[in-house]
């Protein structure tokens, strides 16, 4: 009986290493925004775990739902990254 594991992705070095990406969402702006993980993991950042971080708006100060995406850069579409307009909090 072939053997099945359990993939695990909660944390922002998670998300490189299964090719996803985690996208925001400020219903305030109606906009949608990538995270930067590769930054985030640049600056010791990657255990991170994004299931537990609420990501606020900088502009509104809403806290922005999140979606685990397919790596939108491989999809052919991306939104831009959100490092610098969603702060951590
Ligand atoms: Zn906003």
């Amino acid at each position: 009986m072939p053997t099945k594991s359990l993939t695990t992705i909660s944390t922002i070095a998670d998300l490189i290493t299964n090719d996803m990406t985690l996208s925001l969402y400020c219903s305030g702006c109606r906009q949608w925004r990538d995270i930067d993980a590769d930054k985030w993991v640049a600056e010791g950042r990657g255990d991170a775990d994004f299931t537990r971080v609420r990501f606020k708006c900088e502009q509104c100060g809403t806290v922005a739902d999140k979606q685990l995406r397919a790596n939108s850069t491989k999809a052919g579409y991306h939104y831009p990254l959100t490092n610098i307009a969603m702060s951590q909090g």
